[in-house]
């Protein structure tokens, strides 16, 4: 390996900055050239590929979003398409390829690998952590923090105002991010896709706690399950307290990335550039129980799965 580019794919996270910083600072150390694409697998086609130095990732540890760029570029699926990015890679020189992202991001990374034995690491970089072979995604502490600041805040006038809410949290098709958020935030109702979602059940529940006196309900969902503010309308309908929903949307992608997110980065990168190094090819870089691990790209897309956090839903029941 000797001429290294780098990428970030799909949803912007806090914290993809640091990884950049990772594999740039790392690769530069090693003695190798590194190359930057612009937004996402739509540069890599576009050419839109720079050199980088250390001083090209300064001031960038501690900055949202990410500084190459991103893009959804679903024309990547053309093998025509591919073909053109991997001889504008091969026009610099360059050997190998580090995308950081999510899910749709590895399969890109993965067919490359497989089609031309071009050398990819994936790196997982979304708010959802929804990314198998990882417990945890670049992006999701700082997004958590994010969301739980909301609810807090959504807490104060629901409270004073004896009114309920329901928020909507990102994620996919992952709870996670709901789940931590709202045992974090302390919201009496969890609703996430990795379980059935029973209305009748749910709209039961708030009338009997509201019976009992409490003065307010938080109620966390995922997004794409269900329309919030439908369901707003139909608890405050049937329960008769003004109801809102807050849909916490893209907010939540935003922002200065939290130490943990910073850390993770800088580590995930720094052992993508190492994995490169040993030659290693089509992996995925992950941390499972403090330790950075690497798995097959394909292996991780197709075969493993994120266990869903049943003892932290069971444990929400009892707070209620
Ligand atoms: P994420 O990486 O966060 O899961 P997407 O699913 O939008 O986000 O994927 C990001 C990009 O990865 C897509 O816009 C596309 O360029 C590329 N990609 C996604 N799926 C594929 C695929 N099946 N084959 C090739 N490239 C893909």
């Amino acid at each position: 390996v000797q001429k290294v580019a780098i990428l970030t794919s799909g949803g912007d996270a806090p914290g993809m900055n640091a990884a950049i910083r990772g594999v740039v600072r790392s690769a530069l150390y090693a003695g190798l050239e590194v190359y930057g694409v612009y937004d996402g697998y739509y540069g890599l086609y576009h050419n839109h590929i720079e050199k980088l130095e250390r001083y090209s990732v300064s001031d960038i540890i501690n900055r949202g979003g990410t500084m190459l760029g991103s893009a959804r570029f679903p024309e990547f699926k053309d093998p025509a398409v591919r073909a053109k990015a991997v001889e504008n890679l091969r026009q610099y020189g360059i050997d190998s390829l580090v995308v950081i992202g999510g899910d749709g991001s590895y399969m890109g990374a993965k067919l490359i690998t497989e089609e031309y034995g071009f050398p990819c690491i994936g790196i997982p970089g979304t708010i959802d952590n929804d990314v198998a072979g990882t417990d945890y995604t670049i992006g999701f502490q700082t997004a958590l923090e994010t969301a739980v600041t909301a609810i807090d805040r959504l807490r104060d006038t629901s409270s004073s105002h004896h009114r309920i809410s329901i928020i909507e949290i990102m994620g996919r098709n992952c709870g996670d991010l709901t789940l931590s958020a709202a045992i974090a935030g302390g919201c009496e109702y969890i609703v996430v896709s990795e379980k059935q979602f029973n209305k009748v059940d749910l709209i039961e529940k708030i009338e009997r706690s509201i019976a009992n006196g409490k003065r307010h309900a938080l109620i966390a969902v995922t997004e794409h399950i269900c329309d919030v503010n439908a369901l707003a309308k139909e608890i405050e309908d049937r329960v008769n307290l003004e109801t809102r929903a807050t849909i916490l949307g893209h907010i939540q992608r935003g922002g200065t990335p939290c130490a943990f997110d910073r850390i993770l980065g800088s580590r995930m990168g720094v052992y993508a550039v190492d994995l490169l190094l040993e030659g290693q090819a089509g992996r995925c870089v992950g941390i499972q129980n403090e330790h950075l691990v690497h798995h097959d790209i394909v292996d991780a897309i197709n075969n493993m799965k994120r266990p869903f956090k049943e003892d932290w839903l069971e444990l929400s029941n009892r707070l209620f």
